[in-house]
């Protein structure tokens, strides 16, 4: 059986490593076993990576367990959908000085994949062991909403929270009339000494609350600020967690006031922020580039930055798959400051994977997603496809179907119908195409390594270009 190099760890008298076995990979003890149960295929001596033996791996050799690292200077997110892609992306952290956070995951995609927080957090912990990778990573429970979710981030081992402020956020204020602000606000004397027509500097951007900007300012997110208050006091204070507050999921940009508001109020009550994601302008659709004016984003990323610094922590940017034309901006700005996060464009690599090696498989799922899942997925998602632009499968021969993936259209056909894609049921019960995937993305493991290489590597790369020529 294939022994992974790299996963030769010792412990005391025993070796503890990672064989591959046809269908899965197993533990191999040799010496005194320090605890590991369970029986496998593979017979004595090697033991299922389940979740039990993954928790005393990370008991055992502490390297393999998530922790704090968004005080680092630069950090990537990089959700692994499936739970296969950690390695491909090791392959990129082993050549940047950014840590990465390995398990990544919100609510909605664990119920969108079948998964758990355990289970990602199990599948990165089992990655790391076997690449031998000894730099530390973060598991951040993204977008969390409630104390529930909260509780269920931290009780699975989760080091980094990301609190999504928008059901505290008020999105009816910036229609309103300065008068039916006027009649909304209620007053608070306390925050208009602070904030009343005063001009606030961030490395000499000024920030000025105007009458009506302030009011409106407090009507939006005083309530967000409450829940983040709250939430920091009771879950995060004195402990060893990163703490992001994102208020990213709102329906207009977030103004250098607004931001420079929420930091203050936080750091005034006390909070520890380690990131914060503002939402930028123009638009972080999934799995494509910016669309927008990048003279404009420059402009106000270079205000977001600038009060991140006079605050102390990093700005986080979400939605960050594939947007390279936004990345040597945010390198620059943030003067390689700053967190990233990506999420869905490993998905993205680990089809095109299908497309290449499996057509007649890629055609089933591609006529699924666009016949049956789009209409139900994009519900959820902002996106603008087209899905008459994307070429019709009949039109084109199974060696061009991998040049879906270089457009815009299919691209997001497949990227936001992935839940869908792999949890849909035949009428007998059966997984439609989920077994099928799994079985294929193991046979073909190399190939999606150096693509997720390639491109989350271009990410990186396109980053650092900004602040270290
Ligand atoms: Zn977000």
């Amino acid at each position: 059986m294939f022994q992974y190099p790299r996963s030769i760890h010792k412990i005391g008298d025993t070796t503890v490593s990672m064989v591959r076995g046809e269908d899965a990979d197993y533990l191999k003890v040799d010496g005194p076993n320090p605890g590991f149960a369970g029986t496998c295929a593979a017979g004595e001596g090697f033991f299922p990576l389940d979740h039990a033996n993954t928790v005393l791996l990370r008991k055992l050799f502490p390297f393999c367990a998530p922790k704090p690292i968004l005080t680092s200077m630069r950090t990537v997110g990089v959700g692994d959908r499936l739970g296969i892609a950690t390695p491909g992306h090791l392959r990129v952290f082993e050549k940047y000085d950014a840590i990465p956070v390995l398990a990544q995951q919100s609510i909605r995609e664990l119920t969108l994949t079948n998964r758990t927080f355990g289970d990602v957090l199990d599948c990165a912990t089992r990655a790391v062991f076997r690449e031998d990778f000894q730099r530390g990573y973060g598991a951040d429970g993204d977008h969390l909403k409630t104390d529930s979710e909260v509780e269920y981030a931290l009780g699975e081992g989760y080091t980094m929270l990301t609190l999504d402020c928008s059901e505290h956020i008020r999105n009816d204020v910036l229609g309103m009339s300065a008068g039916q602000v006027a009649a909304e606000y209620a007053g608070n004397a306390e925050l208009e000494s602070i904030y009343l027509g005063k001009t606030f500097d961030a490395e000499g951007h000024g920030v000025t609350f105007g009458e009506d900007d302030f009011r409106r300012t407090c009507l939006i997110y005083c309530k967000a600020i409450d829940h983040a208050v709250a939430i920091y006091r009771k879950h995060v204070e004195g402990r060893p967690v990163d703490f992001e507050v994102s208020i990213d999921e709102t329906m207009t940009p977030t103004t250098p006031v607004q931001h420079y508001f929420v930091a203050n109020e936080l750091a005034r009550r006390g909070v520890k922020i380690a990131t914060v994601a503002p939402r930028f302008c123009g638009e972080f659709q999934k799995g494509i580039d910016y669309i927008g004016d990048l003279k404009q984003f420059e402009k106000e990323m270079a205000v977001h930055a600038a009060i991140a610094r006079t605050f102390g922590y990093k700005l986080s940017i979400h939605s960050g798959s594939d947007k390279f034309s936004t990345f040597p901006i945010i390198g620059r700005l943030t003067k390689g400051n700053f967190h990233l996060k990506t999420a869905g464009t490993n998905w993205l690599e680990a089809m095109r994977v299908v497309a290449k090696t499996d057509p007649a498989l890629y055609r089933e799922i591609h006529a699924y997603a666009l016949d049956t899942a789009f209409a139900e997925a994009r519900k959820y998602y902002h996106v603008t496809t087209d899905l008459g632009k994307i070429p019709p499968l009949d039109t084109l021969d199974d060696s061009s179907l991998e040049g879906l993936f270089d457009q815009n259209d299919a691209r997001q056909l497949i990227h936001i119908t992935y839940g869908l894609i792999l949890t849909v049921k035949d009428a007998s019960g059966a997984f439609r195409f989920r077994d099928r995937l799994f079985r294929l993305w193991r046979e073909h493991e190399e190939e999606y390594s150096s693509r997720l290489e390639k491109h989350i590597g271009r990410h990186l790369e396109m980053l650092y270009d900004g602040f270290s020529r």
